[in-house]
């Protein structure tokens, strides 16, 4: 058994990690960096709610309270979490980053501003999320507006009476819009460069993550043909409004790491017109934004809902654990080299805290078999 495992990160993953090596007898630390547990959390927009239902995103060992409802709100998010590190009594250091991972000698150092420490295996949990990305587009310092990544977004005060051009239909640009669309903006326009899968959230009591659940072992191919069937049951046909069928099948995206957007009125408010489906941005030139078909908008504003960088090479890019965009090869619990776990770093279709869930129970049993 493993004496000494620190756990990086006190967000749903890294709690929900020291929590499952907890009930196995493991008292690991979390070293988070901010001053709160869930942080990520309670800087997103204010009418978030998970998309995923609360019975199928609670975390080891404490449910999420039923008072939450089905589509548990963002401060109940936090709430839940700041819960759950009380109630599994986990040992938080908080105001800690962790810079740097090293293995010699059959174990890890730890580098943090205030120094190394020895560890035995660490989690790594710092957040798919990590840190915003936003494109450089050519021209962009000509532009006399704002631009303004998805993660500063909170609600749509600042913004009622601008023209806004959204950037990205992911399910953060997709709410993004429709709550600007319903609040006062001037104009909100999305400008997609893929188009988008598009499910509903729910239909009655049917949950878009049960369906999830049920073909996510499917073959890809067979996910990707009968998913089109669907889209055409739940949604009238939008191409003439921007919104086609992609061509790349559902499954195959999700594969790509992009699931689809969970509509919550985006397509109700692409059809009233109140959000305008556009071709994506080329550059800019001036106050004017220039579409890779040639058309040009004037927005106050550009949100870039441009998604977010892994940011682990710094960490443990050193160590040959990382693959594409930065992500981690080995992540399901599985040991990326001998007592390192990620967890936190994929994003299938049957929901991130699910996954992380899971992950935290493997890597529980992994870290005090000694793997
Ligand atoms: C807008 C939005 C909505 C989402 N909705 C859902 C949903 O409905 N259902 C679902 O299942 N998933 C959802 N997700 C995906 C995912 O569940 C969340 O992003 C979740 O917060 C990820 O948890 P995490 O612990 O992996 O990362 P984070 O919540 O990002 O936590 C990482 C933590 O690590 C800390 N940290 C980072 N680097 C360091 C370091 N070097 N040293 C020390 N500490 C560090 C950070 O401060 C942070 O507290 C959503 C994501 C977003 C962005």
């Amino acid at each position: 058994m493993p004496h000494t495992v620190y756990v990086i990160g006190a967000g749903p993953a890294g709690l929900a990690a020291a929590a499952a090596l907890k009930s196995k007898g493991v008292d690991a630390t979390v070293l988070e960096k901010s001053e709160h547990v869930g942080n990520a959390w309670r800087h997103h927009y204010d009418r978030l709610h998970l998309h995923t239902t609360r019975g199928l995103s609670q975390l080891p060992g404490l449910p999420i309270p039923r008072e939450f409802g089905r589509w548990v709100a963002r401060d109940d998010v936090v709430r839940y979490l700041e819960a759950y590190a009380a109630h599994h009594d986990l040992r938080i250091e908080h105001g800690v980053e962790v810079s740097r991972l090293d293995r010699a000698d059959g174990a890890w150092t730890v580098t943090t501003a205030e120094g190394k420490r020895a560890a035995d295996a660490v989690v790594v949990a710092t957040g798919y999320n990590h840190t915003p990305h936003v494109p450089d587009w050519p021209g962009q310092d000509s532009f006399p507006g704002q631009v303004v990544h998805a993660s500063r977004y909170r609600n749509p005060a600042p913004y009622v009476g601008q023209n806004v051009l959204v950037v990205g239909a992911g399910n953060t640009g997709a709410e993004i819009a429709q709550d600007l669309a319903e609040n006062g903006a001037a104009s909100v326009h999305i400008a997609i460069r893929t188009a988008p899968h598009i499910v509903p959230r729910n239909q009655g009591p049917w949950a878009a993550q049960y369906t999830g659940l049920l073909v996510r072992h499917l073959p890809t191919a067979l996910v990707d043909a009968l998913s089109v069937p669907v889209r055409k049951a739940s949604f009238p046909d939008l191409s003439h409004l921007g919104l086609p069928i992609p061509e790349v099948g559902l499954a195959t995206r999700v594969a790509q790491g992009a699931i689809p957007v969970q509509d919550i009125g985006l397509v109700a408010a692409v059809q009233a017109g109140t959000v305008r489906v556009v071709v994506p941005i080329e550059r800019f030139d001036g106050g004017e934004v220039v579409l890779s078909d040639g058309a040009r908008l004037t927005p106050d504003v550009v949100l870039a809902a441009t998604g977010y960088r892994r940011a682990l090479e710094p960490v443990v890019g050193h160590l040959g654990v990382l693959g594409d965009q930065g992500k981690p090869i080995v992540t399901n619990g599985r040991p990326a080299a001998p007592g390192l776990y990620f967890t936190g770093f994929t994003n299938p279709i049957s929901g991130m805290f699910r996954e992380m869930a899971a992950d935290a129970r493997r890597i529980a049993r992994n870290v005090v078999g000694g793997r």
